[in-house]
């Protein structure tokens, strides 16, 4: 029998696996299960507490699946230990029954836009493809629910943590940066080999695509030998948008919402498994032209007396916000702050002194940035609510300059989620546009 600790995406996910393969499963949770999930378990008539594992505890699964948000040092995962039952992921639980082609994105920055552009080449062409993962349904849910052909599959590293013998067919690492080194004991060797567990069991039948100027990754390939065939990215973005691998055109992104030398990365990545796919640069193309990425992202919201306005609130890194004060070349009033997570700014101060006229501050503790940037950006704001750094920077910026969101703090001091961040930017851009018809 199956145990699946947790029952989020990842845990009813598997559960539904499990239960289509016709094993005996049940689900633990030691909170509330959402109303969602529960009545998905109830439907598929699998077995289920929550507030407590205490029918799990007497147990002796042959199989125990642990979901992300469990904790290796929980009691229940340890006393199971005890008794020699070791945890596996919903990832490695879904991987051992796949039949399809796995496209594996990861990457500290630009792992959803690069999930979304590559589903969306393969999916417009008349591919048979899933898109799962970190970024909305699960592996496991989409391994249950059809036999696709392909399954494109954004990959946290905390996902990837939890495998044995999962390995992509093509893999993506689009960049390391410093992120989450919280949970890597503050050690960026942790993190980077965690990233690269993408490739630990891929062979030379296997493809890993990687951004080759990003200085981590170079570092670690020079240090250890990797099975996979290696497709090194250049993203040489020259003034007309074409972006070439070598003398090969790839793409046009003139005409893409996609903006910015980040992003040509991520282009070129998702160009580069849409041909190993058997796509033309044609049909990469032509969906290139007609993609539309999720919100947040660097966002265009549109402009007021000649301010254009930019939501950019998944911007949670400082890696990011490089990329995004790289990418607009207006004069910025930059929204910055939040919940630090041990952030180092340097590597912003050449950009912003060339482009930032205004930083407002928008966190519950706002000092390190009013330190870091204090003699730098002329004008310094310290604030507190989305409306009140809206209105500051609406009165600061005038035609011909961007207000940019991108905080490069997590958002939780002041907002549920950096969705709810960057929503309430957008309201207050909208209520701004309203006074000012
Ligand atoms: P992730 O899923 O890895 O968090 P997203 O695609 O959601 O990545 O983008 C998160 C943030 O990173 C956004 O601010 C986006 O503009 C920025 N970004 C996107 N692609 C890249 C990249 N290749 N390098 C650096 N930053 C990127």
């Amino acid at each position: 029998m199956i145990v699946i600790l947790g029952a989020g995406e990842s845990g009813v996910g598997a559960a539904l696996l499990a239960k289509k393969l016709g094993l005996s499963v049940f689900v633990s949770d030691q909170g509330i299960i959402r109303s969602q999930y529960k009545a998905e378990l109830i439907e598929y008539d699998i077995d289920f507490e929550e507030g407590s594992h205490e029918i799990a505890e007497q147990l002796q699964p042959d199989i125990l699946i642990k979901s992300p948000g469990i904790p290796e040092e929980s009691e229940i995962v340890k006393l199971y230990k005890q008794n020699g039952i070791n945890a596996i992921s919903e990832i490695e639980f879904a991987y051992s029954y796949c039949k399809g082609i796995i496209i594996g994105i990861t990457g500290s920055n630009g792992k959803t836009t690069t999930t979304n552009l590559c589903y969306h080449i393969l999916n417009e062409n008349g591919l048979h493809v899933s898109k799962c993962g970190n970024v909305g349904y699960s592996f496991a849910r989409a391994v249950a629910s059809s036999d696709f052909k392909y399954y494109v599959l954004e990959l946290s590293s905390f996902q990837l943590d939890g495998i044995i013998n999962f390995k992509p067919h093509i893999g993506i690492l689009l960049n390391i940066t410093a992120d989450h080194l919280d949970r890597y004991q503050y050690n960026m060797e942790l993190y980077i080999q965690s990233k690269f567990k993408i490739t630990k069991n891929q062979t030379a039948d296997d493809h890993l695509i990687v951004y080759n100027e990003d200085e981590n990754i170079q570092k670690y390939l020079s240090e250890h030998p990797i099975q996979a065939k290696i497709i090194s990215i250049h993203a040489d973005l020259n003034d007309t948008g074409k972006l070439y691998q070598g003398n090969n055109l790839v793409a046009d992104i003139s005409t893409s919402r996609l903006q910015g030398r980040h992003n040509a990365i991520n282009i070129c990545s998702a160009a580069q498994v849409a041909l190993l796919c058997g796509l033309s640069q044609v049909q990469v193309q032509a969906a290139l032209d007609s993609f539309v990425n999720d919100p947040h992202r660097l966002e265009w919201l549109g402009s007021i007396h000649g301010v254009d306005y930019i939501n950019d609130s998944k911007a949670t890194n400082v890696d990011s916000v490089f990329w995004a004060l790289d990418a607009i070349h207006k004069p910025l009033v930059w929204v910055a702050g939040g919940q630090d997570k041990g952030n180092d700014y340097s590597v912003l101060l050449p950009l912003v002194s060339k482009k930032v006229k205004a930083l407002i501050c928008l966190g519950l503790d706002n000092t390190k940035l009013i330190k870091t940037f204090s003699g730098i950006v002329p004008i310094i704001k310290d604030t507190q609510s989305m409306s009140v750094a809206i209105a500051e920077a609406a009165q600061i910026a005038s035609a011909g300059d961007a207000i940019l969101l991108s905080p490069a703090c997590a958002s939780f001091d002041l907002f549920k989620n950096y969705e709810d961040r960057g929503n309430q930017f957008k309201e207050g851009f909208k209520l701004l546009k309203i006074k000012n018809i």
